[in-house]
């Protein structure tokens, strides 16, 4: 009987492909197993098996299943469900999981390759493209496309490509390219029929006039113990080093066939000799009370909420829940927001867990998330991963805990491409799928989970005290209304502020200014007549970047030349406006020139290293000042900052967002906690020129409490989450006018159904990015709503809308609970 397999493609496809299955591979596809199948026009692409069937689909042709990639599945059944979660939830496809889930090494690639004729002679003369690109090939015999186009220069080059096949001259293959290629180490090992003791006897005679390679293979018998009950690899390398021996008497071994070379694949995963380990730090009794809190909690609660002020220990408490977790034999999951927290609570980990823990982040080489992937599948999976956003799609064959740290960061939601899915909550699904329990853990709570946890959906633990009983820092409001008019500020600065950086950095203290990045990047303007460059792409003005000397796009990337002369008014006058955090290095440098001064932004960190050395540095006491944006914000334990600067609060109040003071709130409250860690208490000048606003006494007082109770009740009056979800719609187009329509058609189509629920459609802050045009709807439904009838609405009204002529074009996708 003919088999069948269905299969999910990388592709953002709703439908779900059928392929038959060659005869000779039917015994080794399974669900999960990678296959690669032609798609579209000369295309291959790696999928997934979801499923193997006897049933041919009717109504098209079936294509065959080009090659099989893995003899065992690359996915768990639990998987699947979690892939469709998401899928369903946030209103995208499969596909658009799939190419989010899989690292790209799992994933095939697919070139066209051109090989050239050997046969080939020319019977009629060829053009001068064809000569180029024929020479190219005569030169380099196998090249793809996109090569021969770089080289050749000539534009529309498969033209050209296409001609020279039809004289023959040319061939065009399609080559699967592996981008993950597995590290290989080259080996020696006894030809089979040697291993006994008897033959090796007798070759030590043999060899007995021959020294040098006697002692080669005596060393190889000791170090493979190939003689005794567990023999192992030995690589060239290290049987030379330890014969201390060279490379042409192996060589003569193997010549003789007494050895025989080969190449082993080898790990990217450090699995040297394990560390040494050091035992648990004992509990104090608060974080012991909050240990038994959440075992009862989550006795009882899927998920349950650790409150806790920083530095009150809550790492602490997740280490204990970790190691009792996997002493059962059930695995963690601990997740982080970003890149900023791992380097410092890995090692934490490390010194506790040594090798069971694994690492997995974006910003690691594919090939080691590829090997982390691998061994996941295994009995030989890790006990804990520490990982961001994008871990919730490893496969766990034993989740028994998921770990969600600082879980208010807005970073834990992904913005592009879809799945716009939100890691915290995806988590909490993923838990719940495999039996596994969730605490989330921050200072200061999202408002959907505090909202949980006071209604009773979430359990509810709380820390209170920093550990050791540090004080909790000061925060001095300073109003730089007042003194702006007064003209008594400094730039950015207070008087009061440099007052407190200049005393800090006499006692030898460290310092943290904080700027807040939204809004403040900085700009170049025409002093004489206000002329602003904007992107040609995206309704944006662009970000000046004096160390680079350009001006940037944050949108779309696109770097400009600062210009000399304003095009509009030919002024010469062009200076940078805004507080950038560059900006304010140079200031503080000019008033301090003897501190030591580090900025981090996202300038100063585009790698990994770059990001550790910044930390690496102001946590060894080799800066004094440390500037930044969010960055500086994230968890950080310095134990020598007394002083932290919050240079204008003013720009994350204003945001036009319904969270902007919940934000406000959060940042800076967890800006004001890298304050006095341990040094005693700490300081937080906090400048604004709204010194009136509520939200600044809630921080000043760590007031979470009031905070969140004053916002929840703006919430449910404005309709907002958590008592009403949100799903933004947006549709894009070349076109303004086409966009225009469809997304008012769209917008009707939707308040047929959903009534006043439905809001617009409007422009957005930017309304084109990457020269096309955005229009966005918002949709309001209660959050008791059945949301899978909801979602069927809404996949029917695009199906209306894009039946249109006039709008199959458009591209339309959604962002439920947008943050
Ligand atoms: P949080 O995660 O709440 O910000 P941490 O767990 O980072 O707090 O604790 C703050 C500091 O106090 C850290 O340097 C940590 O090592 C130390 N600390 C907290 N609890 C203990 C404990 N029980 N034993 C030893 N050190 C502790
Ligand atoms: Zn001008
Ligand atoms: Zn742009």
């Amino acid at each position: 009987m003919e088999t069948f397999v269905d299969v999910i493609l990388p592709l953002p496809l709703n439908a779900c492909f059928t392929y038959s299955l060659p005869p000779d591979m039917a015994g080794e596809v399974a669900r999960g197993s990678r296959v690669v199948v032609p798609f579209g026009r000369k295309k291959f692409y790696t999928a997934i098996v979801q499923n193997v069937h006897f049933r041919p689909p009717e109504g098209y042709e079936v294509k065959a299943v080009s090659a099989v990639l893995d003899p065992h599945p690359v996915l768990l059944p639990g998987q699947f469900r979690f892939w469709q979660w998401v899928a369903d939830y946030y209103l995208c496809t499969l596909g658009d999981v799939c190419k989010a889930a899989l690292p790209s090494g799992l994933k095939i690639e697919s070139e066209t390759v051109v090989e050239l004729n050997p046969d080939y002679e020319a019977d009629t003369p060829l053009s001068g493209r064809e000569q180029k690109v024929l020479d190219l090939l005569l030169a380099d015999p196998v090249q793809s496309v996109t090569r021969l186009e770089k080289e050749s220069g000539l534009a529309g080059v498969l033209g050209v490509v296409k001609s020279l096949i039809e004289r023959e001259a040319v061939f065009v293959k399609e080559e699967l390219r592996r981008s993950y290629k597995p590290r290989t180490e080259s080996c020696v090992r006894l030809a089979s029929g040697l291993c006994s003791e008897e033959r090796l006897h007798e070759l030590f005679d043999r060899l007995a006039r021959a020294p040098r390679q006697l002692s080669l293979l005596m060393k190889y018998v000791e170090l493979s113990g190939i003689l005794g009950p567990q023999p192992r690899s030995v690589s060239r390398k290290e049987l030379l080093q330890a014969a201390g021996q060279s490379a042409s008497a192996l060589s003569s071994l193997v010549d003789k066939g007494v050895f025989e070379a080969y190449r082993r694949e080898t790990g990217r995963l450090d699995t040297g000799s394990p560390l040494q380990t050091v035992p648990l730090n004992p509990l104090s009794q608060a974080q012991q009370q909050a240990l038994d809190d959440i075992r009862r909690g989550l006795r009882t609660h899927d998920v349950c909420l650790l409150h806790g002020v920083t530095a009150s220990g809550k790492t602490e408490v997740y280490i204990h829940l970790i190691e009792e977790t996997i002493r059962h034999g059930r695995q963690v999951l601990y997740l982080l927001p970003e890149i900023a927290l791992t380097a410092q609570i890995t090692e934490r980990l490390r010194r506790v867990f040594g090798h069971r823990l694994g690492v997995y982040h974006s910003k690691f080489p594919d090939a080691e998330r590829v090997e982390i992937w691998q061994k996941q599948l295994t009995e030989h999976d890790y006990d804990i991963i520490l990982g961001v956003r994008s871990s919730v799609f490893l496969p766990f064959r034993r989740l028994g805990l998921v770990i969600v740290d600082e879980e208010h960061e807005n970073t834990y939601k992904q913005q592009d491409p879809a799945p716009r899915y939100h890691a915290r909550n995806a988590a909490v699904v993923l838990a719940i799928q495999q039996g596994a329990k969730v605490l989330l853990g921050t200072a200061t709570p999202s408002l959907e989970t505090w909202h949980n946890a006071q209604t009773g959906k979430y359990a509810l633990a709380t820390l209170t005290q920093r550990h050791q009983a540090v004080r909790l820092p000061q925060v001095l409001p300073v109003d730089i209304k007042e003194l702006t008019r007064k003209k008594r500020m400094n730039g950015p600065f207070s008087p009061l502020l440099l007052q407190y950086v200049r005393e800090a950095l006499e006692r030898q203290e460290q310092i943290i200014l904080f700027q807040n990045r939204r809004g403040f990047a900085p700009m170049l303007e025409c002093h004489t007549c206000g002329w602003v460059p904007r992107c040609k792409n995206c309704d944006v003005s662009l970000t000046y970047h004096r160390g680079l000397g350009q001006l940037t796009c944050h949108y779309c990337g696109a770097t400009y030349a600062v210009p000399r002369r304003c095009p509009a008014c030919e002024g010469v006058d062009l200076r940078a406006h805004g507080f950038g955090t560059e900006k304010i290095e140079d200031d503080i440098r000019a008033l301090f020139p003897e501190a030591r001064v580090a900025r981090m932004d996202l300038d100063t960190t585009r790698t990994r290293t770059a990001y550790e050395r910044i930390i690496d540095d102001f946590a060894a006491g080799r800066t004094d000042i440390l500037i930044g944006t969010q960055m500086v914000s994230k968890g950080l334990d310095f134990d020598r900052v007394s002083v932290v600067g919050i240079l204008n609060a003013d720009t994350m109040l204003n945001y036009p967002d319904f969270r902007a003071y919940e934000r406000a709130f959060q940042l800076m409250a967890q800006v004001a906690g890298r304050a006095g860690r341990k040094s005693g208490q700490g300081h937080v000048l906090l400048q604004t020129k709204s010194i009136d606003h509520p939200i600044i006494a809630q921080v000043m007082h760590n007031d979470y409490e009031g905070m969140a109770a004053g916002q929840l009740s703006e919430r449910e009056m404005f309709r907002y989450p958590p008592f009403y979800r949100l799903v933004y719609v947006y549709l894009k187009h070349r076109d303004e006018t086409r966009v225009e329509q469809a997304a008012t058609t769209m917008g009707e189509h939707m308040r047929a159904i959903f009534g006043s629920r439905v809001l617009g459609p409007d422009k957005p802050p930017v309304a084109r990015v990457q020269t096309l045009f955005i229009r966005k709807i918002m949709l309001k439904v209660e959050v008791k709503a059945p949301m899978a009838r909801v979602r069927q609405y809404l996949r029917q009204v695009q199906q209306e809308v894009l039946a249109d002529e006039r709008f199959r074009s458009v591209l339309v996708y959604y962002d439920v609970d947008p943050m």
